[in-house]
């Protein structure tokens, strides 16, 4: 395969780029790579980007305030670039009614506000490469493109696009991803020929296999698996396509209900998840109480916020999982990565947990559910003792014995 560097990956206007975005970043698989030890709580951080002008701050305005809104929750201070949207579960209401919970804490997602995306970005254009610092610390990456036409609000390529945002956007990417690899490279191939250690030769290989599938126009998220590149072995570099991919396209009423345009723009972007959500009526219903949002949801024809299920869709592009815990104090889901152990996920509630971890019991939620209650789930012999070797199933209800 003939290589090119990022100037001439640039110069060549990308058309080979352009050509081979079939494969979009958002490969599951690959999300799903192994990531132990799943010792810390998992904080699904999500970055936000796009191109100016289309609906990027007034998704993130309905962000902050679902946010502010679900400030009774235990999250962490939320910095101003950052919202944090607690994924619905209606698991944890029948949970909290069985034992009489005094709060619900369900899973969350943080979204983070990744100014500075712009065409040119990794040459310098507008805040240049300001951005990339934030976005390599973020597990995933959301895309708001503008499906919206509105006269009133220009873009900045001139006319609305989402094929050609979308482009724009992962060309960057890939183009920041050359510039590390372009050092990179060089670098771990020294090293591994100097420490003669099969992991680092490792690294060293892999990295010069990802430098060609970008060099071909490819994301490392939808080109990795084929060009046989662990992922894993990258993790080092933080490289940005490597991330999987979620979709926001900011649609109008109308193209909300609109199947054909929908079903489009998801297989253009398919495997990577897609989100159809009109930004500007997230923010006005994430600042209702929730008899009025309710009613207005009701109104456009919306089971619930497209915010949820864009918290939804970024769980599930990270392979994510969660187990559920019920007392009198909280009904809580937690976060784990899926294939966790039992303690592992104990290490998610407290290290205390997993490193005095004696014995978990665990009922599944339906099995608890239909028993009634936990005492009638273990005598009928649904609930189950499990050990140190149990991988988590998701919807366990669980109570860990620890010393
Ligand atoms: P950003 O530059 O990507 O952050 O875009 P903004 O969120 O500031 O939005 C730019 C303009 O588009 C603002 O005037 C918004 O009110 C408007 N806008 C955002 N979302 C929508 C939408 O879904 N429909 C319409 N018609 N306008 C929108």
């Amino acid at each position: 395969m003939r290589r090119f560097s990022a100037r001439a990956l640039r110069a060549r206007g990308l058309a080979r780029a352009r050509g081979r975005f079939a494969g979009l970043p958002g490969n599951r698989a690959a999300s799903r790579a192994p990531d132990t030890p799943y010792t810390r709580p998992v904080s699904l951080e999500i970055g936000i980007v796009g191109l100016p002008n289309v609906g990027k701050s007034t998704l993130f305005n309905a962000l902050t305030r679902a946010s502010a809104l679900a400030s009774n929750y235990p999250f962490a201070t939320i910095e101003p670039n950052v919202g944090v949207v607690g994924i619905p579960d209606p698991r944890l209401d029948a949970l909290a009614r069985l034992w009489n919970s005094a709060r619900i804490v369900p899973a969350s997602v943080r979204f983070v506000d990744i100014a500075g995306l712009v065409r040119g970005a990794s040459q310098g254009q507008g805040l240049g490469n300001q951005f990339l610092a934030h976005i390599r610390e973020t597990d995933a990456i959301c895309q708001v493109v503008r499906v919206f036409t509105d006269p009133d609000v220009s873009h900045i390529d001139g006319d609305i696009s989402p094929e050609r945002d979308i482009e724009t956007i992962a060309t960057e990417l890939m183009l920041a991803d050359l510039q590390t690899l372009e050092k990179a490279v060089p670098r771990l191939a020294k090293e591994a020929k100097f420490a003669k250690d099969p992991q680092r030769s490792a690294v060293a290989d892999a990295a010069a296999k990802a430098q060609s599938v970008l060099n071909g126009g490819t994301t490392l998220f939808a080109g990795a698996a084929a060009a046989g590149i662990d992922l894993a072995l990258l993790r080092e570099l933080s490289l940005l396509t490597a991330k999987p991919f979620v979709y926001a396209f900011n649609v109008d009423e109308a193209e909300l209900a609109d199947d054909a345009l929908r079903d489009r723009l998801a297989k253009l972007v398919a495997p990577a998840e897609s989100v159809f959500l009109d930004a500007k009526d997230e923010a006005e219903l994430a600042g209702l109480p929730p008899e009025e949002a309710a009613e207005m949801l009701a109104g456009l024809g919306l089971g619930e916020p497209g915010l949820d299920q864009l918290a939804r869709a970024g769980f599930a592009a990270l392979g994510l999982s969660t187990f559920l815990t019920a007392g009198p104090k909280e009904a809580r889901a937690w976060t784990i990565k899926a294939g966790a152990t039992a303690p592992e996920a104990a290490g998610v509630i407290h290290t205390d947990f997993q490193r005095g971890f004696i014995k978990a019991e665990i009922v599944s939620f339906s099995d608890l559910i239909e028993a009634g209650s936990v005492a009638a789930a273990r005598a009928a012999g649904k609930a189950r003792i499990e050990g140190k070797d149990y991988v988590m199933r998701d919807g366990d209800v669980v109570e860990f014995r620890h010393g």
